[in-house]
């Protein structure tokens, strides 16, 4: 079973990717605990970590969440300061992405992990090196992809575009997951509401994308409802084998 894994995509940068990585990394450790399931963490870049303090970043919560598999710098072998696309960031450090350990850095995660998540830079069409944009790492990996989208208006429009843009790329959309990345002070019975918006959004698109799951994350909220079968998305067909999830 060694091998499978997912990627964890945008519709944009800022969308809530982390906080729903690190929710499907806990729930698959809070059900795999006891068959000591092998949960692998993967970052394949990251830019706006300033040098020396990790902390808080996304590759240190992924890890934290994954019970701190491998090492920090397996997690993400390329980190770079400036909070620009990491092709940006490494030019001005005078460094380029090394799009060759991009690909490799998966192949530890790999062999020590019954399953690894992986979290994409920004949006799918996002560069991360000079030539690789997010699509072409998923494709070259062969991971079928969790498409996160901010639980806001317009998620519809955005999720949408994206799942069609990947298809034409060839590939899989195991999920959608929308992500509450503010805070509602309104109430849910109000139609323009942020949380009324979020349901009757994921509930548009679990009807216009089914049999793909469309699921939530609630803002701060550290577990995805309703959560979904990860183990069996991760697997090649396995979409077939998991009921479409209305919400
Ligand atoms: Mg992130």
């Amino acid at each position: 079973m060694a091998g499978s894994g997912l990627f964890v995509t945008g519709t944009d940068t800022d969308v809530g990717k982390t906080a729903v990585a690190v929710a499907i990394v806990r729930g698959l450790m809070r059900d795999g605990l006891q068959s000591g399931l092998r949960v692998g963490v993967y970052k394949p870049v990251a830019s706006g970590v300033p040098t020396g303090g990790a902390a808080g970043s996304d590759m240190a919560r992924l890890w934290e969440a994954a019970g701190r598999p491998l090492s920090l710098e397996a997690v993400c072998p390329q980190r770079f300061e400036a909070a620009i696309s990491p092709p940006r960031s490494a030019l001005a450090e005078g460094r380029r992405i090394d799009e060759t350990l991009l690909r490799s850095g998966f192949d530890a995660w790999r062999n020590a992990s019954d399953i690894v998540i992986v979290e994409g830079a920004g949006g799918l069409f996002s560069p991360l090196g000079e030539t690789t944009l997010n699509a072409d790492l998923a494709r070259d990996l062969d991971l079928p992809l969790v498409v996160v989208d901010a639980a806001r208006l317009g998620a519809i429009g955005r999720t949408l575009a994206v799942v069609r843009a990947a298809r034409a790329e060839g590939l899989h959309v195991a999920a959608v997951v929308l992500s509450q990345i503010e805070l509602s002070e309104s109430s849910p019975a109000d139609p323009a509401s942020p949380q009324a918006i979020a349901i009757q959004s994921a509930s548009d698109l679990a009807e216009r994308l089914r049999p793909v799951p469309v699921t939530m994350l609630a803002h701060h909220a550290t577990a995805i409802e309703p959560d979904l079968d990860w183990l069996t998305l991760s697997r090649p067909g396995g979409q077939h084998a998991v009921a479409p999830t209305p919400p």
